[in-house]
């Protein structure tokens, strides 16, 4: 795949820190963070399957787009072992520079084989490198908007149940460093089409509270060496239309130390349209883990906590890849952490919110 570093658009460098509130969130928390070794054993620990205590309902996946029907098939052969009640699939949150970008129409053929079981995401792979390049060029006229909003209602009229995976600050892994200010007017306009539509948007965003070095052991290249404040700008977006459902992917997987569950909890109790996908990598557990021993052992109570009082606002979306590759799994990881939560925390948490917000049938 191509590789390219995109440059940051100057215009966002001054954006202030909004609300007062926010310096208390400015320290990171980093006391979490692990040594490789015990991640090495965490990660053979969790080599055992343990199925989900409850049903649940993943509504963050990827997939090999080359081979789109053998990796939904081998999603639904898995889903026994792991006590996966519905799948939804997403593209990748691509670059125009990504030779292997898809979206959503690559994959409904093979999903229409699997009514009620795979459910769709789509503009990853459109809808997502148009708001990189705008936020790039600086171009955001009528004529980029009205493109944009044509392709939005074309991936919903294709069958997608919702946007994703779309990406405001995303360091490299299959697909390149990615940086758009979650208030650019594209994502803005999404917002608006997702709330007269009433589909959720799924955002993957680093937390970062202010302008800041990058946190270590990330290295530049090919991240960028210095990192754009998003958390008030995102509550821009949150603002602009309370209507949109906005998700936020990858909570608990934070690689800033400062997706704390005291931000968290913040930000959810002034945004009542917040959203957010759980995902614990086994490999790289991130700094702010829920678990004790990062991909493993008991839940946090500050965590419990959170998860219990916004109970409506959280899905299960583990970052699986299907066909699994060998080593430890992300959705073994995150069951490992729903298995913690009490019965009736698993079963808002595990499909009632997911078959609610997604409207899946
Ligand atoms: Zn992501």
């Amino acid at each position: 795949m191509q590789r390219k570093v995109t440059a940051l658009p100057r215009s966002i460098a001054g954006i202030a820190l909004g609300g007062a509130m926010l310096v208390r969130f400015l320290t990171p928390q980093i006391g979490d963070a692990q040594t490789k070794s015990a991640q090495s054993e965490n990660s053979s620990a969790s080599q055992r399957s343990v199925a989900a205590m409850s049903p649940y309902i993943d509504v963050h996946t990827h997939l090999d787009e080359s081979d789109v029907g053998g990796s939904m098939q081998s999603a639904i052969d898995s889903m026994l072992a792991e006590n996966l009640a519905k799948i939804v699939f997403m593209p990748s949150p691509f670059t125009l520079a990504d030779a292997n970008r898809f979206d959503v129409e690559r994959l409904l053929p093979a999903a229409k084989k699997y009514p009620g079981k795979i459910a769709l995401l789509g503009g990853g792979g459109t809808l997502n490198p148009m708001i990189t390049e705008a936020a790039r060029t600086g171009d955001v006229g009528p004529d980029v908007q009205k493109k944009f909003r044509e392709r939005a209602e074309a991936v919903l009229a294709a069958g997608a149940v919702g946007f994703g995976e779309m990406a405001a600050e995303h360091f490299p892994s299959s697909t390149p460093y990615e940086y758009a200010p979650p208030d650019h007017p594209l994502f803005l306009l999404l917002a608006d089409i997702a709330a007269e539509r009433d589909v959720p948007v799924s955002i993957h965003m680093e937390a970062v509270p202010k302008d800041m070095d990058l946190p270590a052991p990330l290295k530049s290249p090919p991240n960028p060496p210095r990192l754009h404040a998003n958390i008030a700008a995102f509550e821009r977006l949150l603002s602009h239309n309370p209507r949109a459902k906005i998700v936020w992917a990858h909570l608990a997987w934070d690689n800033t130390g400062y997706r704390t569950p005291e931000l968290m909890r913040w930000l959810l109790q002034a945004h009542p349209n917040l959203f957010m996908e759980i995902k614990l990598d086994p490999v790289d557990t991130g700094l702010t883990s829920p678990l004790t021993n990062g991909a493993s052992g008991k839940i946090k109570p500050d965590w419990l906590k959170l998860f219990t009082d916004f109970q409506d606002r959280f899905f299960i979306g583990s970052d699986q890849h299907y066909p699994q590759g060998s080593g430890p799994q992300r959705w073994q990881a995150v069951v490992l952490l729903f298995n913690e939560f009490p019965a009736a925390l698993r079963q808002k948490i595990g499909t009632e919110n997911a078959i609610q917000i997604y409207h899946l049938k």
